[in-house]
């Protein structure tokens, strides 16, 4: 077992998952499959409780729902974030309390908020978090009068990518300068516990400001309602704390987010909550896949992979860069077994899809992968089954669950049947 104590070393490299074990997972189990480490997610949680002690921490479900990871989270002391009806579900089947739940609604169907509301009349601890003027109209149409938490949209973002800065978002959240108003117009009616915001995802140590940005506007924007309504139970900052994806990056200092979010917030009488998501599974995950074919091309050796973009969606999505790994050539070289001198050259991995952006790397040097062979995709743990889809008719994978020695199946692999069974 990992020790989890206070979680341990701050990244887990995809260097440092065993060849051995992987190849043991993959001949059982097949490939596409998903690995996911139920101690080192626990660690995270450790880590996490630890740099924020007076806080409260929640993990953004979204970033992976597989029950034996919500189970570990729960277990960790950790709330849900959900962003939708499923997910609420999920945490509480998981078994969340309700009052360990929030609910942050992002243009929520009607379907979601009455699942939602008539979850709450059971479990009235539950938080409901409103980005729009008008959800809360439509939570009062329900006869919802429960504990309600503001969204704002504090105008300042952040992210590894364009397409996951929320803060200065039009769609997420309520303009920050309107926020006081309303929620004074609701205090009463309605329990007002919380205000959140949400920049995105991806902080990281060379770039607080726009987290401590963020974190300055929320603390005055809790002040001021403070001072005009009353205290308020806790101040969300939101999550997006950054994982180093790049086997150079650094790994994100969490006591100095930490410190400097301490700082930014400044002094209220609410309690500090964050929500990360990525941070608590991303490198507890990897993806195993398997060599279909070694091509060589015009300009590149393409290696034709068994997962692709309906796998693993980050690439083509975001332009995400994974480490990539050749299980089978590391394994042959390890000391004792006969050595696998192997020329180490830039190779294109791709996937099976009929897509130019089904690419998971692009002239990555790796010791020259033969048909047969397994690779591993690091970081794969946040984001990754979360976003798999059955384009092209393509199964979604199987997921495998470590805990301590034990290895079992999570999720079983999909299959064509499966994909066909709701045609009518
Ligand atoms: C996605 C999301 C998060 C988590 O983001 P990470 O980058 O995974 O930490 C937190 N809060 C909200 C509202 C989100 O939508």
């Amino acid at each position: 077992m990992t020790p989890v104590g206070d979680g341990g070393p701050a990244v887990r490299r995809l260097a440092e998952w065993d060849a051995e074990r992987l190849l043991a997972v993959a001949d059982e189990y097949d490939t596409p499959t998903y690995v996911i480490d139920l101690d080192r997610v626990a660690a995270n949680c450790a880590r996490l409780s630890a740099a924020f002690p007076a806080a409260d921490v929640s993990y953004a479900v979204k970033a992976h729902t597989g029950r034996a990871v919500l189970r570990r989270v729960r277990e960790a002391g950790l709330g849900a974030e959900c962003a939708s009806a499923g997910e609420v579900e999920r945490a509480l089947a998981a078994g969340f309390p309700g009052d360990r739940i929030r609910y942050t609604a992002v243009n929520p169907p009607g379907r979601d908020l009455d699942r939602v509301v008539e979850r709450w009349r059971d479990d009235p601890g539950l938080t409901i978090t409103v980005g729009a003027a008008d959800t809360v109209d439509r939570l009062r149409d329900r006869g919802f009068d429960g504990r309600l938490c503001v969204r704002a949209n504090p105008g300042v973002g952040a992210g590894h990518h364009e397409k996951v800065r929320t803060g200065a978002n039009a769609k997420f959240g309520i303009p920050i300068e309107r926020v006081a108003d309303l929620a004074a117009s609701w205090n009463g009616e309605f329990d007002l516990v919380g205000v959140h915001a949400h920049a995105g995802s991806g902080i990281s140590g060379e770039d607080l400001s726009a987290h401590r940005e963020l974190v300055s506007r929320m603390g005055d924007l809790a002040r001021e309602i403070e001072s005009e309504i009353g205290p308020l139970e806790f101040v969300d900052v939101g999550g997006g704390f950054g994982v180093p994806y790049r086997e150079d990056d650094p790994s994100l200092d969490l006591g100095s987010v930490a410190a400097a979010t301490r700082e930014a917030l400044g002094e209220v009488s609410a309690s500090l909550s964050v929500e990360p998501g990525r941070y608590v599974v991303a490198d507890a995950g990897v993806l195993l896949t398997r060599v279909n074919t070694v091509k060589q091309a015009r300009d590149a050796t393409v290696v034709g992979v068994d997962a692709g973009m309906t796998t693993l969606l980050r690439p083509a999505m975001y332009d995400a860069y994974h480490a990539i790994r050749n299980l089978s050539a590391d394994a042959n070289a390890e000391p004792e077994a006969e050595a696998d001198a192997r020329e180490t050259r830039p190779v294109t991995v791709a996937g099976p899809i009929c897509e130019s952006a089904d690419v998971l790397a692009e002239q990555r040097p790796l010791p020259r992968p033969e048909r047969g062979e397994l690779l591993a995709v690091g970081n794969a743990g946040a984001y990754g089954y979360e976003m798999s889809s059955t384009y092209n008719s393509r199964p979604r994978p199987a997921e495998v669950a470590r805990s301590g020695t034990t290895v079992r199946l999570a999720r079983q692999r999909e299959t064509i049947p499966d994909i066909t069974e709701l045609e009518r």
